[in-house]
């Protein structure tokens, strides 16, 4: 009876792949679900390492200056590793993913897979991105466009793209950008399926490349659901890695293993690889999400702000402004309605200020990235908002962010100084992410570190360096130095009692006194105490005087960080104007 079940549920299942098949080889150009892929020499063997490889006619020496790694060989057509990190990412499976030089080349794979030339279409709509037409046009596909809703949120009329789509002209392809550029708005899901639910033999691919700072979800997760989905991802933007050309095609693996006959054999150099996986790590990830916050942030900070401009043109209250309306987006840009966009694209040319001008979508408009806190504050003043407006000095400049790698560590730290949150400490050392708490806390700032370190070794490696990444990043945040309280002091603790002085000098020394009666703290040797702050006063460069005693070790050395904090948050905050030395510098 089992067995027979599960025949049953083997031939249904058989039915299903066949049926699947044939609808694929419908819609697929037929030259290309006839043809045989190029079978590159890698393709064969799962793992040539450590093999003679005279296979592939490739130069057995090092180019200049023979230092990196495997640069003479071919890469993987579709590197595993790099595969199974974005499949993880995205939280799909390996099989569904295919990786190639951005997604501007699965755009063009796409057209070139679905589309027979000079005989079907695709349908974007309009306004969107420009590429989807130039990969049409190369060939030979007509492209149909459906006019956005320009004074109703930029909607899609949903009824029309399926009309459309359903009538004479053979459209194999909907693309849909979500969010869209240069517009910002997001197609929801409960329309993305409609629209894949009424059009079961067309391919609706979505354009996500902005995804990660929209508030809505990636429509991966239906793909299991429906065989014409295609999505489309990219490291580009939200992971900060257009250099890198690292993009996705994610889709049924059926339409993967097709899509891959058209790709060119090795699409992603060795550089390539190894940075798109670095961007991947725990770390990277990390890094990129906080870069996502902050970019949001801006988003809404830039956005309040034009909103202003645009309001005070009407009111006429302030000098006349260009901004007439700032549309709502969920991108990593903002698209405005200006009085005229030439002129406002050559006053920000003319302070160095590069923007788009957007007016061949939708007349008189531009469209501006969002950029770094200081880049914004450019793009404001050039919109006519005076120095010291309170639009201008809601945000601070005192962040920085310092990576450090090597191959004991890898270290992130990100510092606000003028925030006090977030506080997020992960070093793999208990007691020291506790001692790092207290520092930004009583710091008064906020503070961000991951660190992965040889900590199966012991924690000198760990404990130093993150002290000077821990350094350099305030450093780098202090800046000029410009209205900071240079001194700062003190605190006792319980039976211990610490003493901290700083002097943000520009000279890194560390003078410190006290006998601890134990030699570790837990699994934590008291002595790197001492070289913490050594280490951190260097690269911090401050002069930094410590003074401890007590009789419990914890105690004496928590005291310690919060006498330094305390001391810290004195020396950064911001009461003086200009800079506090008789040289003028620090
Ligand atoms: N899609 C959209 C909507 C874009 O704006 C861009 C780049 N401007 C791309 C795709 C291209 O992405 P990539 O850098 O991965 O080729």
């Amino acid at each position: 009876m089992l067995a027979e079940y599960r025949d049953d549920l083997e031939q249904i299942m058989l039915e299903k792949v066949n049926d699947y098949m044939q609808w694929l080889e419908q819609i697929t150009r037929p030259e290309i679900w006839r043809m045989n892929g190029y079978s590159s020499a890698r393709l064969e063997l799962s793992d040539t390492d450590g093999m003679v490889q005279l296979d592939a006619n490739e130069n057995p020496y090092l180019p200049y200056p023979l230092n990196d790694g495997k640069m003479n060989r071919y890469p993987e057509p579709q590197p595993k590793s790099l595969i199974n990190r974005l499949a993880a990412v995205y939280g799909v499976n390996h099989s569904q993913i295919l990786v190639a030089r951005g997604m501007d080349e699965i755009i063009d794979l796409l057209i070139r897979l679905f589309c027979i030339p000079y005989q079907d279409s695709i349908i974007t709509t309009n306004p969107t991105y420009g590429m989807y037409k130039v990969a049409a046009d190369i060939a030979a596909i007509k492209l149909i466009t459906i006019d956005l809703d320009v004074e109703n949120n930029f909607n899609l009329d949903v009824d029309k793209l399926i009309v459309n789509a359903t009538g004479k002209d053979r459209v194999k392809i909907v693309i849909l950008c979500t969010p869209n550029n240069p517009t910002g708005n997001v197609t929801s899901l409960e329309i993305i399926e409609k629209i894949v639910q009424s059009l079961p033999n067309t391919i609706i691919a979505l354009d996500e490349a902005y995804i990660e700072f929209a508030d809505a979800p990636s429509a991966t997760k239906l793909l299991d659901k429906y065989q014409n989905l295609i999505v489309m991802r990219t490291l580009s933007k939200a992971y900060a890695a257009a250099g890198v050309r690292v993009g996705a095609m994610i889709a049924n693996p059926e339409v993967i293993k097709l899509a891959a006959k058209v790709l060119a054999p090795y699409p992603l150099s060795f550089p390539s690889i190894n940075a798109a996986l670095q961007i991947l790590s725990p770390l990277g990830l990390e890094l990129a999400n906080s870069r996502i916050v902050l970019i949001k942030q801006e988003r809404e900070r830039m956005y309040n702000a034009l909103v202003k401009i645009s309001e005070s043109r009407s009111s006429q209250a302030v000098n006349e402004s260009d901004v007439i309306c700032v549309y709502k987006s969920q991108a990593n840009y903002l698209l405005l309605k200006v009085d005229d966009a030439k002129k406002v694209y050559k006053k920000l040319l003319a302070r160095g200020i590069i923007i788009r001008d957007r007016t061949k979508d939708i007349t008189n408009t531009v469209r501006i990235t969002i950029g770094t806190p200081a880049e914004n504050n450019l793009v404001l003043k050039a919109f006519g908002i005076k120095l010291n407006d309170a639009l201008l000095t809601t945000i601070n400049n005192r962040q920085a962010t310092v990576v450090r790698k090597t191959n004991e560590t890898e270290i992130v730290v990100q510092v606000d100084l003028d925030n006090v949150m977030p506080v997020k400490i992960t070093t793999g050392i208990g007691f020291f992410d506790h001692m790092l708490e207290q520092l930004a806390r009583h710091g008064g700032f906020s503070l961000q570190i991951n660190a992965i370190g040889d900590t199966h070794i012991d924690y000198h490696h760990t404990v130093e360096d993150v002290a000077i990444v821990l350094g350099q990043a305030l450093t780098q945040a202090l800046g000029e130095k410009n209205g900071i309280n240079r001194y700062g002091f003190v605190l006792p603790m319980d039976e211990a009692c610490a003493f901290a002085t700083i002097d943000l000098s520009g000279r890194g020394v560390l003078v410190m006194e006290g006998e601890f009666k134990t030699p570790m703290i837990g699994d934590f040797p008291v002595e790197m105490v001492r070289h913490f702050f050594l280490t951190f006063a260097t690269h911090l460069k401050a002069s930094i005087h410590l003074k401890v005693s007590g009789d419990n070790a914890h105690h004496m050395v928590e005291g310690l960080f919060k006498a330094c904090a305390k001391a810290l948050n004195q020396a950064i905050s911001i009461t003086n104007n200009g800079i506090p030395s008789t040289k003028g510098i620090l």
